[in-house]
């Protein structure tokens, strides 16, 4: 299961030249399950389109937030024979953090096994200078703390940081970014 994360009224992280984290999400996700779809993997999508999952748009911000985050969830328990990629950027106060970082759930024993997988292949074959290790999720990050499945969030890179904000906005770099999560995804089903 492919979640492009956020999406609709929830924007997500917003760089400082007005980029929004969601629509860099959809990019990255789209092109992560052309790919998988091309090896017969069946992906999910929580979202194809610049939308939420809630019920009802006419909800305050905040119940609209519940309501999808809850539809997520529904949706990820609902698949037991699957795995879970959730695609996010990152923002960092300080301008310098930059590079990819894989989370996972500590529900299920292989999300760890999965996240190493996904990050390794995103070091070795588009950031050779990333020392950053992969992390167990808190009780902050939701979909990670009640997934069943294995599960990982991967955030792609700092929208904080300028060169990595550039380089986050190009097809070709969001296609490589993909294509390394794909290659990450495929190394854990061998
Ligand atoms: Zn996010």
């Amino acid at each position: 299961m492919a979640n492009s994360a956020h999406g609709g009224f929830d924007g997500g992280a917003v760089a400082s030249d007005g980029t929004v984290e969601k629509d860099i999400n959809l990019n990255i996700t789209k092109y992560l399950y052309s790919l998988l779809g091309l090896n017969d993997f069946n992906v999910i999508m929580t979202r194809t389109t610049d939308t939420g999952t809630e019920d009802d748009s006419n909800l305050s911000i905040q119940n609209r937030k519940i309501s999808d985050i809850h539809n997520r969830l529904k949706l990820i328990n609902s698949y037991d024979n699957s795995i879970f990629v959730s695609i996010h950027l990152n923002k960092f106060t300080t301008s310098t953090a930059n590079g990819a970082q894989v989370f996972y759930s500590k529900n299920h024993p292989n999300s760890k096994f999965l996240g190493d997988k996904i990050q390794k292949l995103i070091v070795s074959l588009i950031q050779n200078n990333n020392n950053r290790v992969i992390k167990q999720g808190t009780k902050s990050t939701y979909l990670l703390h009640n997934a069943k499945i294995p599960a990982v969030i991967v955030e792609c890179g700092f929208i904080s940081n300028k060169q990595e904000l550039e380089r986050l906005k190009k097809p070709e770099y969001q296609k490589q970014m993909a294509y390394s999560i794909y290659c990450g995804i495929l190394n854990y089903y061998n």
